[in-house]
């Protein structure tokens, strides 16, 4: 099985050359398409699986068929949160990387840094924001970030947040999103607290374990 087989589009296509993969890893192919349906996910996965290939390439393309044409929407469009600054970090990079040739607007945001580039750069809003709770937590109760217009939100190595004590900053923030979104989780492990979590947070999903 190839990108090719996939349905993406050419765009996408090229980036995922441009990086050197061939084939699609276990993960990719059983996420990808679940993805690009709109559908919700429950993904059982660890880092090194090319997990984040398997949710970054088809929220792009779903982002990118769906751009908005009015200029100067200054919404957020999607949010990953994720425990670590270094997580963050290298999920920003592979948004980058899969996304060069779409045009689309990723930032990343974390702690332990002044806020106030951060702050410049989430104005105009943004098509993906990879965050850690803490940091955003702060940047929404200043003001400066609004979740209301959120069509897609990823919650990124699940049992290693609560293992971090953020299972109140992230219920925080999930009050904070619509109704009406797509949802994918992710968790190396699913024990019974995060899998009520994810019950909470997930409607009719598909699951994927590999
Ligand atoms: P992750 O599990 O998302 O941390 O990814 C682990 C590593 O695998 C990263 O360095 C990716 O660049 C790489 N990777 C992801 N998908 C593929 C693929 N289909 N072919 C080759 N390498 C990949």
């Amino acid at each position: 099985m190839l990108f090719e087989q996939l349905g993406l589009i050419e765009p996408i296509l090229k980036a995922i050359k441009a990086e050197g993969y061939t084939t699609p890893t276990p993960i990719q192919l059983k996420a990808i398409p679940i993805v690009l349906e709109g559908k919700d996910l429950l993904g059982c996965a660890q880092t090194g699986t090319g997990k984040t290939a398997a949710f970054a390439i088809p929220i792009l393309q779903t982002l990118y068929k769906t751009k908005p044409t009015v200029q100067g929407y200054k919404h957020i469009r999607t949010l990953i949160l994720t425990p670590t600054r270094e997580l963050a970090v290298q999920i920003d990079e592979s948004f980058a990387a899969y996304g060069k040739y779409t045009g689309l607007k990723h930032d990343v945001i974390f702690g332990g840094v002044p806020q106030h580039r951060q702050t410049i750069a989430l104005r105009n809003g943004t098509d993906v924001l990879i965050a850690t709770p803490g940091r955003l937590l702060d940047l929404m109760n200043q003001g400066y970030i609004y979740l209301n217009h959120l069509e897609v939100f990823v919650l990124d190595e699940a049992d290693r947040m609560l293992d971090m004590g953020f299972i109140n900053d992230i219920k925080k923030v999930i009050r904070e999103l619509p109704q009406q979104r797509q949802t994918l989780f992710f968790s190396a492990t699913m024990p019974p607290n995060i899998s009520k979590l994810a019950n909470s947070l997930l409607y009719n999903p598909e699951k994927v374990a590999i």
